[in-house]
């Protein structure tokens, strides 16, 4: 349905909250305790969305692809999150004033400063300054002793906007040293500010009345879908490539949660991974997605200081290597059809691929879809590249082999480093940890036992810190061999690469209520809400002219035909006006209405308005239905989907 928005008022993101709330589609958590930052309940039209996008994206993922859902527990250990490098390293930079002990997270307190030193000196060179911060960042502002107005030589305004287009890409010391070199301090008293130290976002608990089992609530699905990897090749017949999808809740304590939806502390992920042979990361479907043309973000252009778009179709992006392969290139183009199904405007989205430093070490290329909202940019989807690091640790800690089988064409010779051990010498030499030593050595990666055979070589002997064992172990020749041998071999096997989509259902959510609201044309007060019939909460309002008791057969009738063709409906019989009811439910998002009058009851047609034009069309109860579910369901445009109803003046 393309929509008509007829409007000459402009966006006001205070009444678009005002309606979110007061139509309740969401609101904090725990409101009448006063409320927990970053914690929100949805009510039920804010449920119903939620669910028809969740709805879509199953049937545009997973039954599209064939992948296999799995349901994992948000409960995880302590070890599974140790080994997947969480734990060292799932932080935020955050510093601490000294005096006031108020605590910033420091990209974003450096992003912050920057930018309103930047817009001050637009002022100052009366340049027009557009405004899009968010409330959080006004309030504080208003408090900021910093600059106001003041103009900025050139080359401070270009070191500030090439810091800005690198702001994701700063280690905490980089940070630290922005902050002392730019003079950053508290904005709202000037104070100092210690140097950033990490911040871990995983919420801690312990498992068990005893309490010795530590673990924390999961910050991503993904790690509940790696562990399960054996399961899923086996139940996929040992095919691959093939992807597996969770839906589920994940946990993060941010530093500082803001934004309303954009960075909340408890939030639904929709995550795919898709296990690829490294040595083929080619698409069968990729022909179908090549021609997609899309704006693109590469790390270059941002490295560079800028923020240019580049258009381009997927094909191009992959075949001139800017996207690492075909698997992720066609995975962009698919999160694109997403979000434009689900009702994203194609014109506020881009892909902005992470620079080289802000890129996971383990990661080959990484895409985020980025939604334009009035906080600006937001990652709502990130398209990663993982390589084989998930299941690469997560097998040389556990010792399960995570890995695929493909038989080769021709038999092939590999050279590889095998290890062996003296066990005799171990059980006198390392006791009641022998055995731990020895699971531990024949877990090591190719990578560690080049290492290890080099030291041995160099330094006769090698120390190590082996979790479980006290002290360093040290190992010489004597127990230990390790050498580079050739095989033959006629299957090949290989760790999987995961590519993994990740979305952040909350962001997207928020995002598509942005870039589907407006108000009517000279009313500030008569906001809609153009939200795809798809995925809107509920797609027909029910509206009988008056109370009469003539009309309620008709009103029944139409009821049980929507009923049994399973299309959300509601009904509104309260005594306001007809405007006044469409009113209610275009702030609702509700597409269609349907109005029962004194000829209903005659002839047993109905009319049918359309939310976004407020045109209307008059039919029979199972025209009208038909329709509804073709535009709704079918994706027929509202021309086409009433071309056999009859326009209606009321
Ligand atoms: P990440 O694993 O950090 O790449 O996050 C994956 C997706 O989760 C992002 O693209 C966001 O859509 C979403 N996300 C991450 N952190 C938050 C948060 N604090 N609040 C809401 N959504 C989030």
């Amino acid at each position: 349905m393309s929509v008509v928005k007829d409007t000459n008022i402009p966006f006001s993101r205070e009444s678009l909250e005002q309606l979110l709330k007061r139509r309740f589609f969401y609101a904090p958590s725990f409101e009448i305790y006063g409320g927990v930052a970053g914690l929100f309940d949805f009510g039920p039209p804010g449920c119903a969305f939620q669910n028809n996008v969740i709805d879509v994206w199953r049937k545009h993922f997973i039954l599209e692809e064939d992948m296999l859902e799995v349901d994992t527990t948000m409960l995880t250990p302590y070890e599974v999150f140790k080994t997947s490098g969480h734990v060292d390293r799932f932080s935020d930079w955050m510093c601490k004033d000294l005096k006031t002990g108020e605590i910033f997270r420091a990209d974003h307190l450096v992003e912050e400063v920057l930018e309103s030193r930047l817009k001050g000196d637009k002022s100052a060179r009366g340049e027009s300054v557009k405004d899009e911060e968010d409330e959080d960042k006004k309030k504080r502002k208003k408090k900021v002793k910093e600059i106001k107005n003041i103009k900025l030589e050139d080359d401070v305004v270009e070191e500030y906007e090439n810091i800005l287009a690198q702001i994701d890409g700063y280690s905490g010391p980089q940070l630290g040293e922005l902050i002392i070199k730019h003079n950053i301090t508290n904005p709202a008293t000037g104070g100092a500010l210690e140097p950033p130290i990490e911040f871990n976002l995983m919420f801690d608990t312990a498992i068990g009345p005893a309490g010795n089992l530590k673990a924390f609530l999961r910050p991503e699905t993904a790690q509940g879908q790696f562990l399960n990897f054996n399961k899923l090749l086996e139940f996929n017949n040992d095919k691959m490539p093939f992807a597996s999808a969770s839906i589920g809740k994940s946990f993060r304590n941010e530093i500082a949660p803001r934004a309303g939806l954009l960075r909340v502390r408890e939030f639904l992920m929709a995550e795919i991974e898709h296990f690829v042979d490294p040595e083929d990361k080619s698409h069968p479907k990729f022909d179908d997605v090549k021609d997609v043309k899309l704006r693109f973000l590469p790390k270059k252009v941002q490295e560079s200081g800028s923020n240019d778009l580049i258009e381009m179709s997927v094909g191009e992006a992959v075949s001139c290597g800017m996207v690492d392969n075909e698997t992720l290139g066609y995975f962009i183009a698919r999160i694109y059809a997403f979000l434009i199904k689900i009702g994203c405007d194609p014109n506020r989205l881009r892909f902005r691929q992470h620079m080289s430093n802000e890129m996971a070490h383990y990661a080959s290329d990484c895409w985020d879809a980025e939604l334009h909202t009035s906080y600006g940019w937001i990652e709502c989807v990130g398209c990663a590249d993982r390589s084989a690091y998930d299941l690469s640790v997560h097998s040389a800690r556990t010792g399960e082999k995570l890995v695929s089988r493909k038989a080769l064409s021709e038999p092939r010779t590999v050279e590889e480093f095998e290890i062996e051990l003296a066990k005799k010498k171990f059980g006198p030499k390392f006791r009641k940890d022998a055995a731990t030593v020895e699971k531990w050595l024949l877990s090591r990666t190719q990578c560690e036992l080049e290492d290890f055979a080099k030291k041995l070589e160099e330094h006769g002997r090698i120390v190590a810190r082996i979790d479980g064992v006290e002290g360093a172990v040290e190992l010489d020749p004597e127990l230990i061999k390790i050498e580079k041998v050739k095989r033959t071999e006629h299957v090949r096997e290989f760790t999987p690469n995961v590519i993994e989509p990740s979305f952040g259902i909350g962001r997207i959510v928020y995002s598509v209520f942005e870039h589907q609201y407006w108000a009517r044309k000279d009313d500030a007060e008569r906001g809609v809400l153009s939200l795809p019939p798809l995925v809107a909460p509920t797609k027909v309002l029910l509206v009988p002219l008056s109370n009469s008791s003539e009309l309620q057969p008709i009103v029944k009738k139409v009821s049980s035909v929507l009923r049994k063709e399973k299309i959300p409906f509601k009904i509104d019989d309260s005594s306001a006006s007809i405007g006044k009811r469409y009113a209610r439910n275009d702030e609702l998002g509700t597409p269609f209405g349907i109005t029962i009058d004194f000829e209903s009851a005659k002839d047993d047609s109905v009319t049918l308005r359309e939310r976004d034009s407020t045109k209307q069309v008059r039919g029979s109860i199972s025209e009208v239905v038909e329709a509804i579910k073709e535009i709704t369901y079918s994706g027929v445009d509202w021309t086409k989907g009433t071309a056999s109803l009859k326009p209606f003046n009321s």
